[in-house]
């Protein structure tokens, strides 16, 4: 798989060098996918293979959001009075 583009026709010394196979690495998963980058290495969050978009699975925040954060500061608040 080549990267959609034609070398011979861009201004040279001012692109960053492409890696066809950059080593790409799900930290949910786990999943190492090659797929043409100028990053010759790089972790990303979240893939095809665990997206809750592609997975059709509700997935569970154990972070807590700021929704979450904002219940926890008013339960606090609400303690004092
Ligand atoms: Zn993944």
């Amino acid at each position: 798989m080549a990267f959609p583009y034609n070398p011979s026709t861009m201004k040279s010394g001012i692109h960053p060098e492409m890696h066809q196979k950059a080593k790409t690495t799900c930290s949910t998963c786990g999943t190492v996918f090659l797929i043409p980058s100028t990053i010759a290495e790089q972790t990303i969050e979240t893939c095809r293979n665990c997206h809750p978009v592609y997975t059709g699975k509700q997935q569970k925040d154990l972070r807590g959001g700021r929704v979450d954060r904002f219940k926890k500061r008013l339960e606090k608040a609400r303690k004092k009075d």
